[in-house]
């Protein structure tokens, strides 16, 4: 099956149990103060959750485009190491905003699974929160008893608050919740090992696929739990790692959501996908980033020197030196799979399609621009190296992850990366306070350059809202004050 039926198929079957389709919404949001970017589906409906917001429906279902690299929800070191963890991922989801609850929301997930895409029942394993004392929660019964009725009582599994309690942030909605992984290791790989203790253990072929989450509780800012005033259902199946299981992959870049983007990023670099573990990762790598990078910039959000804009700009950093320390990529490439990307997601993420040229352009520059120094920074990277070796060190100063930001545009992140790859580490604290000083001379400088004048527009209050004017040579960027 193809991904695009594979969306639509989930999309239809919500749709004929009357929920209603809401689009995804953008993938960095504007309004919301305890995030930057959408890290659930259930994001755009929290005010509906916590009742303080009306709609005129009960049921949604939708597939959002979702960002995992900051704040409670980071997956951005997984990938690319892994197979299944993505910087931007799609989100199907299902909602009862104070509508069904338990009962049908596992009763419709395990039809769909089992009836609607065929997947093996006996390859489906569930896990129920087993409750947490320190927060007065217990077990959640109700959930097991639905879900015996149609899996083995073998295959239910305990999950403790890591695992079954969901919390969007800090704060906000949250609740217990149900698991649905599933194994893909051959017949054989199973009966190789003894027990069925290594499932939900981290094995690289056990993953966990769908969350039905039992929204009851707001998180205070004080850490306390409070009911909410009524009881939701909200889930969450990565679409990818939906599209592995039913194409029979074994990793998410195997199917047809990235193969296009692989083809096109291998042959540009004149090797082979599957040959070996180095190129490989930052193939992966790359073809996730690509999407993060693009969705983002078709959101709104440009590669900047601030808040999300800087998220950004890292993760296209980061996508530009896999490139160019492990692809051999000395000029810019990964605009070139803006194409591809756009092609793929037209007819459903329309939004590439339409501004492919202005993402290309802005991806273009960016990674030029960063080209320019990445090849210095990298050998001062090497003195670094050696310097620490010969005096038997393992920690890169505070100053010179400084040194590497600031002359030579290494996000922290990266010049971490980077390190540890040599078996190093790098002193943040260090680099934080060598930061911290250089904003007290600039600010220092600005006030006795330019005596009466203060400066009143710093970066954190304005926001880009368009462009102005997008002709071959020209752009006139629009930023308003808020
Ligand atoms: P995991 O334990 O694998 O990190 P999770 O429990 O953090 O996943 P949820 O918050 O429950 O994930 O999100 C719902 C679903 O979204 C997951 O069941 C999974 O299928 C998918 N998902 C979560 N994180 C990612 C990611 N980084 N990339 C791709 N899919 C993801
Ligand atoms: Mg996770
Ligand atoms: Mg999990
Ligand atoms: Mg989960």
């Amino acid at each position: 099956m193809q991904a695009k039926e594979i969306r639509s198929k989930f999309i239809s079957f919500f749709e004929e149990k009357g929920h209603k389709y809401v689009p995804s919404a953008p993938m960095v949001l504007k309004n919301d103060p305890t995030l930057m970017f959408t890290n659930a589906g259930m994001n755009q409906f929290k005010d509906l959750f916590l009742c303080n917001a009306t709609a005129d429906y009960t049921r949604a279902v939708n597939s959002q485009k979702c960002l995992r690299v900051s704040g409670k929800h980071n997956d951005l070191e997984e990938v690319g190491i892994d197979t299944y963890h993505h910087t931007m991922f799609e989100m199907l989801g299902n909602w009862s905003f104070g509508d069904y609850f338990k009962k049908e929301a596992i009763q419709w997930a395990w039809q769909l699974l089992t009836e609607v895409y065929g997947l093996p029942k006996d390859k489906l394993y569930v896990t129920v929160f087993e409750g947490d004392e320190s927060e007065g929660l217990k077990f959640d019964q109700e959930a097991y008893d639905f879900w015996k009725e149609f899996i083995d009582e073998s295959r239910i599994l305990n999950g403790n608050k890591k695992d079954n309690f969901w919390e969007m942030g800090e704060t906000g909605p949250c609740g217990p919740c149900s698991e649905i992984h599933i194994d893909l290791r051959s017949d054989e790989e199973i009966a190789s090992v003894p027990g069925k203790d290594l499932v939900n253990n981290d094995h690289p072929q056990v993953v966990e696929i769908w969350n039905l989450v039992f929204m009851q509780f707001d998180r205070k800012a004080d850490g306390r739990l409070e009911n909410l005033p009524a009881q939701h259902i909200d889930t969450g199946m990565g679409f990818e790692r939906l599209a592995m299981a039913l194409q029979g992959k074994k990793s998410n870049y195997d199917t047809d959501v990235f193969t296009p983007l692989i083809d096109k990023i291998a042959g540009e670099a004149g090797v082979k996908y599957g040959q070996k573990e180095e190129t490989d990762i930052a193939i992966r790598v790359i073809v996730d980033h690509i999407r993060a990078i693009s969705f983002a910039i078709a959101d709104g959000t440009l590669p900047s020197n601030n808040k999300a804009g800087y998220v950004i700009r890292r993760i296209l950093r980061r996508a530009v030196r896999y490139g160019y320390t492990f692809l051999n990529f000395d000029s810019p490439f990964l605009y070139k799979l803006v194409d591809v990307l756009a092609d793929q997601y037209k007819g459903f993420f329309d939004e590439l399609d339409s501004q492919r040229e202005l993402i290309s352009k802005v991806i273009k520059e960016e990674e030029t621009g960063f080209l320019r120094t990445l090849d210095n920074g990298l050998k001062r990277l090497e003195q670094i190296k050696d310097k620490l070796a010969f005096q038997n060190e393992t920690i890169i100063e505070g100053r010179e992850v400084f040194e590497l930001y600031d002359t030579y545009g290494f996000p922290v992140d990266l010049t971490a990366l980077i390190a540890r790859e040599n078996g190093l580490t790098i002193d943040e604290a260090g680099f934080n306070s060598a930061m911290a000083e250089q904003k007290n001379r600039s600010k220092a400088d600005a006030a006795s350059e330019k005596g009466d004048w203060t400066e009143i527009l710093t970066d954190s209050k304005v926001e880009f809202v368009g462009y102005d004017q997008e002709t071959a040579e020209s752009r006139i960027i629009k930023y308003r004050e808020i």
